[in-house]
């Protein structure tokens, strides 16, 4: 399949270099275009107040309507209609902004994330997921990676064959109650798209020191701190085998999307 990487999002945090929302695009054989993860959408620059309350004045996004997955897939010479499925990583609303640009995908997610997004339950969860974003009434799908097969190592894996061969939903919990990488089969090698399971490849790299300000923004964003730490070791085992067949890449590093945008 191939796989095209786009920044659906540009942030501004005080004290941080600019991020990134790094949304797939994903050309299927027979399930025409799938997106892991949406970035924000046209809404979201037309009410910010509404949409993202508060929050906007820790994240400052740019809000630009050309860097919305809409306009993107537009601009590679598809209709909104194309995208039939979107695979999410999670709810958090720098995630799904885009959502109600394609009404008619069925939006796929593992259980305990859209229990968690329609449900919250702790003042994390209350605060972190708004309404507005899945107002719309998206069609949902739920997947129980739990129930499912091993992805090289992590366990929780569940293929998500209702939409194509090659694309696995991961459960990957801490930075959200549900959390997942998705990995998605681009022929040469696989995308792992880790969502925000780390915000920085210094994390896993270890070659040079994560912006202190990331780091406090990682932690006060967790719902399990313990889950993400554990996450991290396992992801930086992943990184150190540098296996040639695997990219891995995140939502928010704007490094890991221009690597990925240049093979
Ligand atoms: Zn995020």
């Amino acid at each position: 399949m191939r796989v095209h990487h786009l920044n659906c999002g540009t942030m501004r945090p005080p004290l941080t270099p600019g991020l990134v929302a790094h949304v797939l695009l994903v050309e299927t054989d027979s399930a025409g275009l799938v997106l892991v993860d949406t970035g924000f959408g046209l809404a979201d620059g037309t009410d910010p107040a509404g949409r993202l309350g508060p929050a906007r004045h820790l994240i400052r996004p740019i809000l630009a309507e050309r860097e919305t997955a809409l306009r993107q897939v537009e601009a590679l010479g598809f209709a909104a209609e194309d995208v039939r499925h979107i695979v999410l990583t999670h709810c958090d609303s720098d995630h799904i902004g885009g959502l109600s640009d394609f009404p008619q995908a069925r939006v796929h997610l593992t259980t305990a994330e859209a229990r968690a997004a329609l449900q919250p339950k702790t003042r994390l969860e209350k605060t972190r997921y708004g309404d507005a974003q899945l107002a719309h009434g998206p069609h949902l799908v739920e997947h129980s990676p739990l129930a499912g097969e091993a992805w090289r190592g992590f366990s929780a894996a569940r293929e998500l064959t209702e939409i194509s061969s090659g694309i696995v939903l991961i459960g990957l919990p801490g930075h959200t109650r549900g959390h997942a990488a998705v990995a998605v089969d681009a022929g040469e090698h696989w995308v792992l798209h880790a969502g925000d399971a780390f915000y920085d490849a210094r994390q896993l790299s270890r070659a040079g020191r994560t912006p202190l300000s990331l780091q406090l923004s990682e932690r006060s964003f967790a719902h399990d701190w313990q889950l993400v730490r554990r996450n991290h070791q396992r992801l930086a085992e992943l990184w150190a085998a540098a296996e040639p067949d695997l990219l891995l890449v995140n939502a928010h590093d704007p490094a890991l999307l221009r690597r990925a945008q240049g093979l």
